[in-house]
């Protein structure tokens, strides 16, 4: 007999914040969290916000709902317009949603309809990478290379090509650069096993999030990816909805390597955790193209409601307003500095990668062979509880797919401080050193 109605996920009771300011979680126990991961790596500009609580309450006060068929909205207006100008023109047309899965699910819609309305209707099958995480509907999860999440739908999602993305943690098959090749070589040759004619997108995450650790993908991958598009005719998807607005020092990750997509999807950060907003943003003429052949068939209630987009609207002046994305490269050195000092202080912290205020630190049993820990060891599962009693909260997976195995992600709001950076670090050195005694070395022997 469960004493509370709701079901999220099997495991302890869990503590109740009273409340939060900046960086910090407190509990009603009184117990203070920082907060090393943003939430769900959506609490991009830390908690209690004056700010955008009056931006919110001023909108609340004018009207909190108007529907996107019956009314023009001034907030989703300017919202779409700071998100193209975010793009530096890569990308013109904007399709607000309320969470990741609805923009994915919306970017698989419109591409395809985008073929529909080319009289291309044998194009029917998406690309995406294993290991990858688009999202929990139907339509994103078919996308999605995340073998647990997968399975108990995959007779009933319509699925999707799924390639090797590049690894280059793990690689053995020669330099960076051979790497990326045989990884596109691959790609091309499942695609034209299928007819590159069939294909109507291919769909990646820049900048990976729980699914792999952040791993990251480089300049020549995208260009990579980009030719085998333009080669096969097909669009190519960038997922931003954890890497994007902002997050690895840029407003969109793929900034990074100047190889922009057709479409590209956001959320998380966008409304900062203090309310639901997603993206979808697209080139025009891709949008031109579904109008013309009578409008979108796709659309949410909630969808861009004037609360929603005055939130993020709030959230990227912000952004602006106090040159985070400055403090988001500064404190992102700042956390690699300190990863990679603990990463040689222990042999099975196998890997630190991301950008930004982005970071996975992979955890593996054989530091030459990266080995991951057996799955009954729940090494992530660990990590994540003793950094929690040492007051800093981290964001844990386990890999199934590929060889990865137990990871975790560092990923604070963007207005964490020169000195909390240093304190995140020492709490996650605590809890590395409580691992190390309690968990690794008995298992090891
Ligand atoms: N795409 C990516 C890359 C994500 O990280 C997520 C969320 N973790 C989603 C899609 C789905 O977003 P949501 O949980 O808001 O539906």
């Amino acid at each position: 007999m469960t004493t509370s109605p709701l079901f999220y996920q099997a495991g302890p009771a869990m503590p109740e914040i009273s409340h939060g300011r900046g960086v910090f979680l407190w509990d009603t126990q009184g117990k203070e969290y920082l907060d090393g991961c943003a939430g769900a790596i959506s609490c991009n500009l830390g908690h209690g916000r004056g700010d955008i609580r009056d931006a919110m309450l001023a909108q609340l006060d004018r009207v909190a709902f108007t529907y996107r068929t019956q009314f023009e909205n001034a907030p989703a207006v300017a919202l779409a317009e700071a998100l193209v100008e975010m793009t530096e023109g890569d990308l013109e047309k904007v399709f607000f949603v309320s969470s990741g899965s609805e923009a994915v699910e919306s970017a698989l819609k419109l591409a395809r309809q985008y073929f529909v309305a080319r009289d291309e209707p044998g194009r029917r099958h998406f690309v995406s990478l294993r290991p990858s995480y688009h999202g929990s509907t139907l339509g994103a999860l078919g996308v999605t290379g995340y073998q647990p999440l997968e399975a108990p739908f995959a007779d009933i999602t319509s699925g999707s090509i799924k390639v090797p993305g590049p690894d280059f943690y793990r690689h053995r098959d020669g330099g960076r650069d051979a790497h990326v090749r045989r990884v596109l070589d691959d790609t091309r040759a499942r695609i034209e096993a299928v007819g590159g004619d069939t294909i109507i997108a291919v769909v990646v995450e820049p900048v990976g999030g729980a699914s792999t650790g952040a791993r990251l993908v480089d300049r020549a991958y995208l260009e990579g990816l980009r030719t085998l598009c333009d080669e096969f005719g097909c669009l190519l998807i960038f997922d931003e909805v954890l890497c994007g607005v902002g997050r690895t020092g840029r407003w969109f990750a793929y900034q990074q390597w100047g190889v922009a997509p057709d479409l590209l999807t956001t959320a998380k950060g966008l409304g900062a955790g203090y309310y639901p907003v997603g993206a979808l943003l697209c080139r025009e003429a891709i949008v031109e193209t579904v109008m013309a052949s009578g409008g979108f068939q796709h659309g949410h209630t909630y969808a861009g409601n004037p609360l929603a987009c005055a939130t993020g609207l709030a959230a990227v002046e912000a952004i602006r307003r106090e040159g985070l994305l400055d403090n988001v490269k500064a404190r992102g050195d700042q956390l690699r500095r300190g990863l990679e000092a603990l990463r040689s202080r222990y042999p099975w912290i196998g890997d630190v990668r991301g950008l930004g205020l982005l970071w996975g630190v992979e955890l593996v049993m054989d530091p030459v062979e990266k080995t991951p820990f057996p799955a009954e060891a729940n090494l992530f599962a660990r990590v994540t509880a003793l950094a929690k009693e040492e007051g800093l909260l981290v964001y844990p997976r386990r890999t199934l797919d590929g060889l990865a195995g137990d990871h975790f992600l560092v990923s604070p709001p963007f207005t964490i401080s020169d000195r909390e950076t240093d304190l995140l670090l020492e709490r996650l050195a605590r809890a590395l050193e409580r691992l190390d005694r309690e968990v690794v070395t008995p298992l090891l022997g």
